[in-house]
């Protein structure tokens, strides 16, 4: 067979080969901690799951529109503008298999070659394998650990050329679980509106922010034409295996989004439509659990990673992981990595997956019990114990 040249521009996302890795070292009978996979390991709400199974007894199992069921677009225009404080059409929303498809229609429709895309790094691995794969140029804007792993502006407005197309931001993020603050948000959007560029907001996380209240960059002022957001139920209602997400976009651009999904996916499966359905307007106390719990992890894990010499981690105020700078260790991020899941049976990702200013660090995902948590911690004290420093 021979293969279209841009299938070598296409990248990954390491977390689903390392979880293969893991597994195969499970099934020779070594013990694995898994800090490696983005998902929350709690259950979907019930009466999310009821809700499902009611739309099946009543025969939500055929095709419905591209952009998604009228109702469920309804309802997220309505919880995106009570959760941001905005307003939204409900012809703004298109429903997609998952936030992910979000982000490759984004690009897609925006980016071409001879174009650039400013997208943070360290940061979702998608973003540069999609920005490649249109033809597009991808400019790195580093986050830095000594900016809270937020943006430096002035180093962003410097990255914008004439040929910038689209700008990517992640708040909360990851791999670093660092937010971008309100005042960064304001100072981004003069740029953006400054040059008429818009940004593709992927605000996945919203719903897992410790301190305070999340903000979005599309409530800032001319945004309204300009700003794109990606979200979805895959984190916030622990719903990653149901592949359930959307975008808020200008009309416009909707148009040719949810052109995109019907040469794609034709639709979203209606009847997860109908459990996220439910999901948005019901109770919300399963969600606030799921962050109480989340809250106790990352004090335990963050501090517990702080007691081990050589190992460095910020506070991340939202979403569900730790990155410590790991710079101090003798070893590349990748050497680390494979050193923590072959030696300590713990499964974490290289920094340096999430780009190169990653380099330096790891990525733990703590949706994962506080006794395992506590095993994990141990077993990396271990290994970093038996490694030089440098
Ligand atoms: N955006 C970010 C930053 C993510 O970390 C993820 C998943 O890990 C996604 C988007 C995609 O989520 P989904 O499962 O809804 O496609």
């Amino acid at each position: 067979m021979r293969f279209a040249d841009r299938m070598s521009l296409l990248g990954t996302e390491t977390a689903f080969e390392v979880l293969v890795k893991a597994r195969a070292l499970e099934a020779t009978g070594k013990d694995v901690v898994h800090l490696e996979i983005g998902e929350p390991d709690f259950d979907t709400p019930r009466h999310v799951i009821e809700a499902a199974k009611e739309a099946l007894d009543q025969g939500y199992t055929h095709y419905g529109p591209s952009a998604g069921l009228p109702e469920l677009r309804e309802a997220i225009a309505q919880d995106v503008a009570r959760q941001r404080g905005t307003t939204v059409q409900a012809s703004q929303v298109v429903v997609t298999p998952g936030g992910k498809p979000i982000m490759f229609f984004v690009i897609m429709a925006l980016a071409q070659p001879g174009d650039e895309v400013i997208y943070p790094n360290p940061g979702f691995p998608i973003y540069e394998s999609v920005i490649r794969f249109v033809g597009a140029t991808p400019v790195p804007m580093p986050l830095r650990e000594e900016k809270h792993f937020s943006l430096d502006v002035n180093e962003l407005r410097d990255l914008v050329t004439e040929r910038t197309r689209l700008i990517i931001l992640n708040s909360p993020q990851n791999p670093t679980g660092g937010i971008l603050p309100q005042a960064d948000l304001q100072a981004i959007a003069e740029i953006a509106v400054q040059h008429g560029i818009p940004v593709l907001s992927d605000e996945i996380y919203s719903r897992m922010v410790y301190d305070g209240e999340f903000h979005s960059i599309t409530t800032c002022d001319g945004m309204q034409e300009l700003g794109i957001i990606l979200d979805g139920f895959s984190k916030t209602y622990a719903m990653t295996g149901w592949r359930l997400g959307y975008g808020v976009m200008p009309e416009e651009l909707a148009v040719h989004v949810t052109r995109l999904m019907t040469n794609s996916n034709s639709c979203t499966s209606t009847f997860s439509q109908r459990a996220a359905l439910a999901a948005l307007t019901g109770p919300q106390e399963p969600v606030e659990a799921m962050m109480a719990e989340f809250r106790r992890r990352r004090d335990i894990f963050v501090e517990g990673l702080n007691t081990i010499p050589g190992v460095r981690c910020a506070m991340p105020g939202g979403a569900f992981y730790a990155f410590p700078n790991v710079s101090q260790i003798s070893q590349s991020s990748k050497e680390l990595a494979d050193y923590l899941l072959q030696t300590g049976g713990v499964a974490s990702l290289a920094g340096v997956d999430f780009g190169v200013y990653g380099e330096g660090y790891l990525r733990f995902s703590y949706a994962n019990s506080q006794a395992n948590l506590r095993k994990a911690l141990e077993r990396i004290a271990d290994c970093v114990d038996q490694l030089g420093h440098r």
